[in-house]
């Protein structure tokens, strides 16, 4: 498909940030080519729809904070609900909770209890997979809060680091690049 290939070609990789040995992927990049943004929108999409053609979508769940770019168009797709999965203490009311462990300490994610239904279908999206930490605690979230994860959905996976074992055992997960 000539959208992937568009895709990964506009992502640049910053060597040492935001430290040394780190290299940064930079989403915002295909900001600057305004039809990719719909291509990636489109690409979730249709790769969903040609795997699962009569699985309903209830609602995307968009990670913090550049699952944000993407989710929420990509669920009006769908005529499915936006649901922000953020970090803790940045959503008011009732919100469900996991903690997860970070190179150093814990970090713990959010969701609004009132805005999602037991028994619900949902896709989770996030800009990248590294280690999968922080897509395996949101498919815990998900289903602690007992919704259906039909697939994980992330731009760019970083294959290397094999995240894709830590997500629950079963779990679908479908990226458009793939780097090392
Ligand atoms: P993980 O939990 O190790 O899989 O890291 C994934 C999370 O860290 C995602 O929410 C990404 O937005 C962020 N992240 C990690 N590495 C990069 C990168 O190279 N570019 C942009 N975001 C990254």
């Amino acid at each position: 498909d000539p959208r992937i290939a568009a895709v990964k070609s506009r992502i640049p990789v910053f060597p040492d940030f935001p430290k040394p040995g780190i290299q940064f992927y930079d989403i915002f990049s295909l900001f600057q080519q305004p039809s990719l943004c719909s291509d990636v929108v489109d690409l979730f999409y249709e790769h969903f729809i040609s795997k699962y053609p009569s699985t309903k979508i209830d609602a995307v769940l968009g990670l913090d904070a550049r699952g944000f770019l993407f989710a929420p168009p990509l669920a009006e797709k769908f005529k499915a609900n936006f649901v922000p999965v953020r970090k803790s203490g940045k959503l008011p009311g009732v919100v469900a909770s996991c903690s997860y462990s970070l190179e150093y300490g814990e970090a713990e994610i959010e969701i609004q209890e009132h805005a999602l239904q037991k028994g619900q279908n949902v896709i989770i999206v996030d800009d990248l997979m590294a280690t999968g930490g922080t897509m395996s605690t949101a498919c815990l979230l998900a289903q602690n809060m007992n919704v259906n994860v039909i697939q994980c959905q992330c731009v760019i996976e970083l294959t290397g680091l094999n995240g894709v074992k830590q997500l629950p055992e079963g779990t679908d997960m479908y990226s458009i690049v793939q780097f090392e």
